[in-house]
This record gives C-alpha cells, structure tokens and sequence, in this order.
C-alpha cells in the first residue's frame, strides 16, 4: 500500500466545480491583485475568526515580517521566539536586524515553554512569537500574562493552526496583539499558490499592516513610512473563499484520524496514553497529546496540520516506513539555536534539551482529512512490525 504524507488531489476533486468557477471568475474580471475578492475573503475571517481586522498578504513568513513592520522593531530590539519552530519563525526576526533570543520548548506539546520566558526578558525585548505548532495553541494565558507585565507585543505565529482553540475556547492567533496565518498548500486552509493572512483587534495596528503591505505610501506615492510588496492576489482569496466553510469539517476529520492513531497505537500496546514524555524499555512510540488541559479540565483543539509520535530509532524507522511505501516527515531536524545562520548568537549544544531531543526523535505521520482508517491501520501496523520484529 502506498501513503503519501499528503494528498491534496482528493480534497480538489471534491471541490472542483466551485474551485474552478472561482478561478474563472477571477479571470473573467482580469482584477488580480488585492481588489473585491481579497476584501470579501478578509471580511469573511472577521466573523470566521471573530476578529475585528483581517488582512490577506503574500505568505505566512510575510505576515510575521509585516507584523514586525508594523510593530515598528528596531535594528538591536529582542524577540522571543521558540527554538523549535519554522525558519520563518526566526528568520524574519533577523530581517529586521533585530536579535531573536530562543526558548525551549514544553515536553509535551512542542510549543514554548512559557515558564521559561521571564528570565530572557531585557530592556530591548520588544516582542513575544509563541508558535501554535503542529495546529494545537501554545500556553497563551501565561505569556499574556508576562507581556502585561512586560509591556510586550505578543505576534502569534498561527501558520499551521488557522482555526485551532486555545482552552479557554479563545481562537489561536485572535489572542495577542498580531496573529499570523499561512495558506501555504500544505496547511490546514491552502490556496494554489502562496497566501497568508494577518489579524489583530487594534484598530492602530491594522492601520499600520495595510498602509505597510502596499510599500507605505499613504496616500499613494506619498511615504511617511517604508513598507513592502505583501500583497496578496486575487485568485487565492477566491480559492480561499471556496475552501474555508469547509475548514471545520476537515478539521474535524483530522482529529478523527489523530484519534483512531491514538486507539491503534494504544491496542497494539506500543503505546502509553497520550502524553507521557519519557521512554520506557516497554513502550516504544509516545504520542502527542489532544488533551493539553488547564487547572479547570479545559482542552485545546487541535486541529493536527501535523499527527507527531516519538520514537528512538527515529531515522531506522522512517528508512523502514519508505521502503513500506509511507511518506514520513521530519518537523524539524535542527531547532534554531543549533543552525549555522545563527551561529554569532553562541548557543551551544544541550543548552536547549526539550527541542533537541524533539529534533531527534520526532516524526510526522501522514494525517490528512482524506487518509483511510485502512491506511491508518497499515501506518500502525508497519510500525509494530518495526518495534516488535
Ligand atoms: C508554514 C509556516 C510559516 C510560513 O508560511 P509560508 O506561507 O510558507 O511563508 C511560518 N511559521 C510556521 C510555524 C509555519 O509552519
């Protein structure tokens, strides 16, 4: 049996008549950039989202560089960023010529460790980008609750979690000042081609990300600030605007898949419950965890753009599952603080263990809406051959 880590043709298949009469459409009108399609897709996220601004830009990484812009980062200025993330994620800080200053991340969830924040905090920090990896919400309310304090902006990196609930229910990347978004064909909500999407509720804020994804001319030709091109076009706001009334069900269907993994993993006995974070001699894969609950037993929504287990023998395991006809992937290799780029910041190894270890065993099972429950058992299936055998 073959499994591709993704497979966007079904979801195309099932969508093709609207998809195409949107794509037409736009040709019909000849209106490509920005325009009527872009603004009935931004108002369409304000209710989806239940945020007062939305902004369609180019990309995901281009919607944190414009965050950036528009929180006005300074050459020298810090950001806290996870070490374990995107590039996007850190790259764009250094665009700016600022200094990202790298956290480790929660055993658990992959996400930052807000606990670890506080002590990275110094007179230049300007801003916090907690990432919602994997498609769960990062430990929001702590890390509001420092940048409070702090007077920090908190820029959401929600690439991979359009539509995922932090416990409280709250929308992830609707939490902070910024929250970022990527249509990238391989995340949750994807267009055909590259496309991102800012959001905030400040109404200065929202000023500054329009006036600064069309270069910073306001009115036109006339810059009291610098900007860039972040525009996005129309024909993947109209392809957005097919897709997104059915962002919920395809979330639903991949925490079906997550959960019919969990059961799989748990029956064949390769598995503890959902998340435990060391190994044991006796249970080989650990799995991620759905239920990431608070004091008052609320849960997040994951809405899995990845389905992550843990395994040792990582690397042995993906070479057997290839060989098995399944596409694996690994997110990511190397955390932040160990990439070469960043070398002059002098981080040294086992300075950041979580991340690291995460680096080292982690690997990405196929998870999309349209996987088969028989695919999903060939996945567990292979894997237990691989442990037990
Ligand atoms: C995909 C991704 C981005 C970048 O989005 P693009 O649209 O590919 O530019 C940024 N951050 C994270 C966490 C991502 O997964």
């Amino acid at each position: 049996m073959k499994v591709p880590l993704l497979d966007l043709k079904p979801q195309y298949q099932a969508l093709k008549k609207e998809l195409d009469e949107a794509v037409l459409r736009v040709a019909e009108s000849q209106h490509f950039i920005l325009g009527p399609e872009v603004e009935k897709m931004e108002g369409e996220f304000c209710e989806f989202l239940g945020c007062k601004y939305a902004i369609g830009v180019s990309s995901g990484t281009d919607a944190l560089l414009l965050a950036l812009m528009a929180i006005d980062l300074k050459p020298g200025d810090e950001v806290i960023v996870p070490t374990y993330s995107f590039f996007a994620t850190a790259g764009v800080v250094s665009r700016m010529n600022a200094k990202p200053v790298f956290v480790d991340c929660d055993p658990v969830t992959f996400n930052i460790d807000p606990s670890l924040i506080e002590k990275n905090i110094t007179a230049k920090t300007k801003a916090i980008i907690p990432v919602h990896l994997y498609g769960q919400s990062a430990d929001m309310e702590p890390i509001m609750k420092l940048a409070k304090k702090h007077k920090l902006y908190v820029i959401e990196d929600g690439a991979q979690a359009i539509s995922a609930q932090y416990k409280d229910g709250k929308i992830a990347g609707t939490i902070g000042d910024i929250g970022c978004y990527s249509f990238f064909p391989s995340k949750n909500l994807g267009c055909f081609g590259d496309g991102g999407l800012v959001v905030t509720n400040d109404e200065k804020l929202a000023h500054s990300l329009k006036i600064k994804r069309v270069h910073g001319g306001k009115p036109k030709y006339h810059h009291k600030v610098i900007g860039g091109n972040f525009r996005l076009d129309a024909l993947q706001a109209a392809v957005i605007r097919v897709k997104l009334p059915y962002l919920n069900y395809w979330s639903e269907s991949r925490r079906k898949n997550a959960e019919t993994y969990n059961q799989l993993f748990i029956e064949a006995e390769l598995a503890e419950e959902p998340g435990r974070t060391e190994f044991d001699s006796k249970n080989f894969v650990l799995l991620p965890e759905a239920k990431y609950k608070n004091l008052k037993g609320l849960t997040n929504y994951h809405i899995y753009n990845q389905y992550i287990i843990r395994v040792e023998k990582r690397d042995v395991l993906r070479q057997f599952l290839t060989d098995s006809g399944i596409s694996t992937e690994i997110y990511y290799p190397i955390p932040f603080h160990l990439q070469e780029c960043f070398s002059d910041l002098r981080y040294k190894k086992d300075k950041f263990p979580v991340a690291e270890k995460a680096a080292e065993t982690s690997i990405a099972l196929p998870i999309y809406p349209e996987l088969t429950k028989e695919q999903i058992a060939y996945i567990v299936d292979k894997i237990r051959e691989f442990i037990k055998e």
